[in-house]
């Protein structure tokens, strides 16, 4: 119980070190060995992404001062969810907690695809021109309250154990920094790490303006939930270095990568055939 109590107490400042360590290590890698060459400056990304970044990470704490591991606590302190309901050991919560809250975030990214108005608001984070360590964080706000109240969802149902939603959360910024870097690693290396976690060549495919390639790999964590379901895809067509990264309407840099063109994305034109019903139309 201490052990919890310090991680409640500490769960911002555990979450801020491991943001910028990671931040830290994966931009050094990306400027020691780059996967490709960048469209635009990274002074003119970095200083957009990490404005939005910091806007969210507002948002959430006046919205949701409790946070996850809040909600953890609560269901912890009434006993509700599945977990405490069915007495399961608590390394085994914290095991399964980890792995089911990344199954839940998995659907939610399939849902987020499919249904068209939450596509138009996805696809802030697809439209990125470029694709390194910053894009990993770069979401709309409104995605990241959604995002949270489904979070809130899963911990109650479940009865996820707080350092489990502490080390998920923890985890998550961490691959989501790495699987979106503009870092090179050997082949035969990355074929190895992404048996157990997406790697960025995996997960660039994702981001590439080839709808069969966009809705592929939609794992953050874990690469499991893709290959066992079918949504596993390799690599990309034209290869990392000639594969084109963003939304095919949508290329205009004020949009994809100006704060103020951002934030207005998923109220602007029309939905393109991304998303579940557009997709047969022949056209953008
Ligand atoms: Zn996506
Ligand atoms: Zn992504």
């Amino acid at each position: 119980m201490e052990f919890q109590t310090f991680i409640t107490e500490n769960e911002p400042a555990i979450r801020l070190s491991a943001f910028l360590g990671i931040f830290a290590l994966m931009a050094l890698w990306e400027v020691a060995a780059p996967r490709r060459a960048r469209l635009l400056p990274r002074a003119v990304r970095w200083t957009n992404n990490i404005t939005l970044v910091v806007l969210n990470t507002i948002l959430l704490r006046l919205l949701f001062p409790a946070a996850a591991v809040g909600v953890a606590a609560f269901a912890a302190s009434r006993g509700w969810g599945v977990f405490h309901l069915w007495e399961v050991p608590w390394w085994l919560a914290v095991v399964a907690g980890v792995l089911l809250m990344d199954f839940a975030i998995w659907v939610q990214h399939v849902m987020f695809h499919a249904i068209p108005a939450l596509w138009r608001i996805h696809r802030m984070h697809h439209a990125d021109l470029d694709f390194d360590l910053t894009t990993g964080a770069r979401f709309h706000p409104i995605e990241i309250i959604l995002s949270m109240v489904i979070k809130f969802g899963v911990i109650l149902l479940l009865g996820v154990p707080v350092v489990a939603v502490v080390l998920f959360e923890v985890l998550l910024n961490a691959t989501a920094m790495f699987n979106h870097s503009n870092a090179r690693m050997p082949t035969a290396v990355d074929r190895v790490v992404r048996l157990l976690v997406v790697t960025p060549d995996m997960h660039r495919v994702h981001h590439s303006v080839e709808g069969d390639e966009t809705n592929s790999n939609f794992g953050f964590n874990f690469p499991w939930w893709d290959r066992l379901l079918g949504t596993y895809r390799a690599q990309p067509r034209a290869g990392h270095e000639g594969m084109t990264i963003g939304i095919h309407n949508i290329r205009d840099v004020r949009t994809c990568d100006y704060l103020p063109g951002m934030l207005a994305l998923p109220f602007r034109g029309p939905v393109g055939n991304y998303a579940i019903n557009g997709r047969f139309k022949g056209e953008a």
